[in-house]
């Protein structure tokens, strides 16, 4: 791997690489951009197969948090970082501490949160050692849970779009599929019943859908029909990659708009359902309330103004079939539009004032 000519390609500004003998860390953090301000992102811990493996998986995932926190309109950088090992065998409070100093020595520029195989226990240990952590337990003044926000942001998204698909936002009567009863999808089905909507769900969990059963009114559907169900609305909450070249035509929605990362299975099936002339809300800016919560702790957590904010994905999504059209393209490249414009906008501020193409921020040290 040509990590120079990677990091040239996609401009990224700083990879970190942090070692450890006594604690046994291997991690690596990527910091792609801090034009909008420190760059936030989750830690991941996976036994990754090879060092190259981390390293792509840290620099990927970096770069997709600047575009996420850029739309979402948050004064925020993308950032991400990853500890090679197996979260089952390796954990240990000097492992996480020994991370934690390192997250320490950028002084802010990246700001760590919880991710895959990292759980609030070990952000506790980060915390230790560095203040530059969000997603604290809620006993300890932090946001606690995202779900119950990134189902609010998912629910406001659906009106935006159902407000573009049918000249109304009421979602009385309208017929949503949500596939996946988990932490998001179960919170968006209270949402849509007391919004008034009919919804099918699914999920491999049949508790969960009992459950939808009974307290929504939600007619039940098999996992692997809820996809093709007739629907206004088909919400993925479950997995990722659902849109690809053989679920697409089999498609009876007029918009698709849930919770779930990377629904689409490759890009270009973006521009496959605008032909088809189903509405995609992209997925992550639809899915950005877990992101806008946890970054609320950066001001001292109100879950109040959390709130407020999280409900502004609904003007996310109108700015972005507003670019989908005026710039004739698929939405999820909109997405695109919209995050590139808003750092393009910022960036030529920072250059009037400080002569510096990307201006290094340097309120992110004093904000967080
Ligand atoms: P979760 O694990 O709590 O729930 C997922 C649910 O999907 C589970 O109940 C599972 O049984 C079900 N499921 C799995 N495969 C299925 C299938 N083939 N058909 C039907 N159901 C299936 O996860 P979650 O926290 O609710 O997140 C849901 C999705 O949203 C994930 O893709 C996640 O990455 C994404 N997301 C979540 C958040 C958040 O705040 N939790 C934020 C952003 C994105």
């Amino acid at each position: 791997m040509h990590i120079f000519e990677e990091m040239a390609e996609y401009r990224y500004e700083q990879l970190v690489f942090c070692h450890d003998k006594s604690t046994g860390l291997r991690a690596v953090i990527a910091i792609h951009d801090t034009t909008l301000g420190p760059s936030l992102g989750g830690c991941r811990m996976w036994p990754y197969a090879s060092e190259e493996e981390a390293v792509v998986d840290a620099l990927r995932l970096a770069r997709g948090m600047t575009y996420k926190a850029a739309a979402s309109g948050l004064n925020l950088g993308g950032g991400k970082s990853v500890i090679i090992g197996d979260p089952k065998r390796d954990k240990s409070e000097a492992l996480f501490r020994s991370f934690g100093r390192y997250v320490e020595t950028l002084g802010g520029r990246y700001i760590v949160a919880e991710d895959v195989g990292i759980s609030p226990e070990e952000i506790e240990h980060i915390r230790v050692e560095t203040s530059h952590v969000a997603g604290v337990d809620i006993t300890r003044g932090g946001s606690g849970d995202p779900s119950p926000l990134t189902a609010l942001g998912v629910f406001e998204g659906i009106r935006a779009c159902v407000a573009e698909a049918r000249g109304s936002d009421a979602l009385e009567g309208v017929a949503v599929a949500v596939q996946g009863l988990g932490h998001v999808g179960y919170h968006l089905c209270r949402l849509l019943h007391e919004a008034g909507a009919r919804m099918m769900v699914a999920d491999l969990n049949a508790a969960a859908v009992e459950g939808a059963v009974a307290e929504f009114g939600a007619k039940a559907a098999e996992p692997d029909e809820i996809l093709f169900v007739p629907c206004d609305v088909f919400a993925p909450c479950a997995l990722g990659a659902v849109v690809d070249d053989e679920t697409l035509p089999r498609l009876r929605c007029s918009i698709i708009a849930g919770s779930a990362n990377n629904v689409l299975a490759e890009a270009r099936h973006g521009e496959a359902l605008a032909e088809r002339g189903i509405l995609y809300a992209p997925d992550y800016v639809i899915n950005a309330g877990g992101l806008i919560n946890v970054a609320d702790e950066l001001e001292g957590y109100n879950r109040e103004r959390a709130t407020k904010r999280v409900m502004r994905i609904r003007d996310s999504v109108e700015r972005i079939i507003a670019i989908s059209k005026r710039d004739g393209v698929p939405t999820n490249v909109a997405a695109d539009t919209l995050a590139l414009e808003r750092i393009a906008a910022i960036s030529s501020m920072e250059r009037l004032h400080t002569g510096h193409p990307y201006g290094t921020l340097r309120r992110s040290r004093e904000t967080i």
